[in-house]
């Protein structure tokens, strides 16, 4: 049977011993939910997505042993005991139709704590822990431990496993210089250097026998000094499908690398090129990943022979039932991931179990359910941007009756302003994705319509949406003709050479972004992003850094980025992507000033002092001020209703501003819809 739209995403994979129906494979990703201990939770996770169709899961790293768990307490696999509890993951993944891999993560130094091995004894610039360099005896316990979690996790009913050979985790540590300085046999030359994850992977086959899938995930493009060449590349792939490998994922970048790989400014399929070089060189088949989050984009991987197989890991918890949706012609319906990483990786890194900015449902399969509603009623949204769009959605895919106003012409609220900034193209399809999805659920759709107070009374429930407004910052001269605020900015608003930018958030930065750039983005441009970056073919430069580093454009204009409080300008934005927002402006040249007092705005720019005690007033030149001082809640109507004796519930932004960014509001609609 073919799919007209995606003929090669649907054609069934031959793995000898089995058959995967298509070439999608939810890449691995380390949600948190294993270690709650709530496995019914875990299972639960897994299974919704194969309902979706998704041709074979990988689950987040499992640790062989503790030394090399990625935390103290991260799930494994290194007890018999723990086979129990994978089994009710396996079972219920298997009830559904589906198939799921176990991903053998062992992290080397990268381990967060101090009882972390490595080759040497170097440690990482991610991590505080050194590593104690391993003896002989050391190394075939690891070897040893990693086999025995593959027997395992055969026992506990996977289909496979993944040893995690990638991203600068145990094995890439032995694989280059850059962390390998033995000079045993396990190191030196790169046959030495190759042998570790050899004699792993044939340790491993021989554990698990022949009709079980094994992947090797390889570093293909390391991103860092001393990373391998591609003929390294090479020679490993083929030594890794002789030792036993039923198919090859793609690696690409160490944790530690220094160029952004999987961030939304990222290009789409931005490294399937790397992947396609190794086409042809073995004969098992080869799975391409990074920044593949729709349909047509592997469609086209696949269709240009960039690979076997794509990877999408994201993607799932934006949306569990993407293959299911793809191949039924619906991919409009497909809630897209951003590639933001607010509510995934930055949760990931701080402890919290892993969600979805666009799905809050990701991850909460069990706690947070859209049941059909007992009694249908008449539901009033006022405000369609995130928090406002997704509760109008989720009431009305309940069966609740939704009429959703919005004072302007078009959906999305301050969406349609992130949409506007070089770099944040995917918020497109996050906007397309509402309007399509309001539409089929129903909704009423009231435009151009600022609803007063009394015209919802008539309405069983009111959900009040309206956003934020610009904070006033209250700066002296603050009305001159050259000072502007952030939306009239990326709404076109004319703007001068030299630009002092008044609040250094997460819309600041945005704003500073938008105003260096000048020509097409990056993003929409992957020639110009490898340039940009630093990013070279690693069959012309080791590891594939551009010797002559990142070359950005020059940038449009002089910018000064300020904010009154002491600290590192940026230090509050998002843990995984706050580190690429300020290498790009200081790329771009952009000027960074804390601990300022706005004194006053003049024709000639902004006066500060600085410090606490006001000291040495100084002129930021500039031809035009932006402000971006961050938001007040927009409360005119919650305040007129409640005056009026019309109970409503406030969210998102008109709930509380501070804080305040998609994922919380889109959250925030989300539950209170669930619960009407
Ligand atoms: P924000 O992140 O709270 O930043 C507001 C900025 O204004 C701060 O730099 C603050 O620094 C300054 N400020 C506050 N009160 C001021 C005053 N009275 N006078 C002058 N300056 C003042 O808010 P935002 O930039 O408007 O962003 C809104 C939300 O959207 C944030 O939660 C943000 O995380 C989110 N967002 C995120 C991203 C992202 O990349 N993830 C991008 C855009 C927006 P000082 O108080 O130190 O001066
Ligand atoms: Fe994608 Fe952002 Fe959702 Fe993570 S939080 S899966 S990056 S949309």
């Amino acid at each position: 049977m073919t799919h007209a739209p995606y003929p090669h995403l649907f054609t069934p994979l031959d793995l000898g011993h089995v058959t995967l129906p298509n070439r999608v494979l939810m890449g691995s990703m380390h949600t948190g939910l294993e270690e709650t201990g709530d496995w019914n939770r875990v299972a639960e996770f897994y299974a919704a997505r194969a309902r979706g169709s998704v041709g074979l899961m990988v689950t987040g790293g499992m640790a062989p042993n503790p030394e090399g768990g990625v935390f103290p307490g991260a799930a494994g696999l290194y007890t018999p005991a723990d086979i129990d509890n994978h089994r009710v993951v396996t079972g219920r993944v298997h009830d559904a139709g589906g198939r799921i891999a176990m991903q053998i993560l062992h992290a080397g130094r990268y381990a967060y704590g101090p009882d972390c091995v490595a080759p040497s004894a170097l440690k990482s610039p991610i991590s505080p822990f050194p590593p104690k360099e391993l003896d002989e005896a050391g190394i075939e316990k690891q070897v040893a431990d990693i086999a025995t979690a593959a027997a395992r996790a055969r026992e506990a009913g996977y289909d496979g496993v993944e040893v995690m050979g990638s991203e600068g985790y145990f094995l890439n540590q032995f694989l280059v210089t850059h962390t390998n300085r033995r000079t045993d046999r396990w190191g030196g030359s790169y046959e030495n250097r190759m042998r570790l994850p050899l004699e792993v992977l044939r340790r491993v086959r021989a554990a698990v026998g022949p009709d079980f899938i094994v992947i090797y995930r390889l570093s293909m493009i390391d991103l860092v000094p001393g990373g391998s060449t591609w003929d390294e590349v090479v020679q490993l792939a083929r030594e890794v499908e002789r030792a036993g490998a039923t198919m090859i994922n793609t690696g690409i970048g160490w944790h530690e690398a220094r160029i952004p790989t999987i961030a939304t400014s990222v290009p789409r399929r931005a490294f399937a090129w790397v992947t396609r070089k190794l086409m042809g060189e073995v004969a098992v088949p080869v799975i391409t990943s990074n920044r593949i989050n729709t349909p047509e984009v592997a469609e086209a991987v696949l269709a240009e022979g960039c690979a076997d197989m794509v990877s999408m890991a994201r993607p799932f918890l934006a949306d569990a039932d993407f293959v299911a949706k793809a191949r039924a012609g619906r991919a409009a319906e497909i809630a897209p991931c951003i590639a933001c990483n607010q509510a995934c990786l930055d949760h990931t890194f701080s402890g919290k179990i892993s969600s979805c900015l666009v799905n809050p449902r990701a991850c909460h399969e069990t706690g947070l359910v859209y049941t059909p509603a007992a009694a249908p009623r008449r539901v009033a949204v006022v405000g369609a941007g995130p928090a406002g769009l997704m509760a109008a959605l989720v009431a009305a895919e309940r069966g609740h009756a939704v009429t959703l106003f919005e004072k302007s012409g078009r959906l999305g609220g301050q969406l349609n302003l992130a949409r506007r900034i070089p770099g944040k193209e995917e918020f497109d399809g996050l906007v397309d994705w509402f309007t399509t999805m309001i539409d089929r659920a129903g909704v009423v759709l009231r435009l151009s319509t600022a609803p007063e107070a009394a015209a919802l009374a008539e309405f069983d429930a009111v959900i009040v949406a309206t956003g934020v407004t610009p904070r006033d910052p209250g700066i002296p001269g603050q009305d001159g003709a050259n000072v502007l605020g952030y939306a009239e900015v990326l709404q076109g608003a004319p703007v001068g050479r030299r630009v002092a930018i008044v609040g250094a958030g997460g819309i600041g930065f945005d704003v500073a972004e938008f105003l260096a750039h000048d020509g097409p983005s990056a993003t929409l441009d992957p020639a110009l992003w490898r340039q940009e970056w630093g990013v070279a073919d690693p069959a012309e430069a080791r590891g594939g850094l551009a010797p002559g580093g990142p070359r950005p454009a020059p940038p449009a204009r002089e910018i000064t980025l300020l904010q009154r409080k002491p600290e590192k300008p940026g230090r509050r934005l998002g843990k995984t992507t706050g580190w690429i927002h300020r290498a790009a402006l200081k790329m771009k040249g952009v000027k960074m000033l804390s601990g300022v007092t706005y004194e006053r705005i003049g024709p000639e720019g902004l006066h500060v002092s600085c410090g606490a005690g006001r000291e040495g007033p100084m002129l930021v030149e500039a031809d035009t001020v932006v402000l971006c001082a961050g938001q007040e809640p927009a409360r005119g109507l919650a305040d007129n209703l409640a005056a009026a004796g019309v109970a409503a519930h406030a969210i998102g932004g008109a709930n509380v501003a501070a804080e305040l960014d998609a994922k919380r509001a889109i959250d925030q609609g989300a539950r209170l819809a669930a619960a009407l």
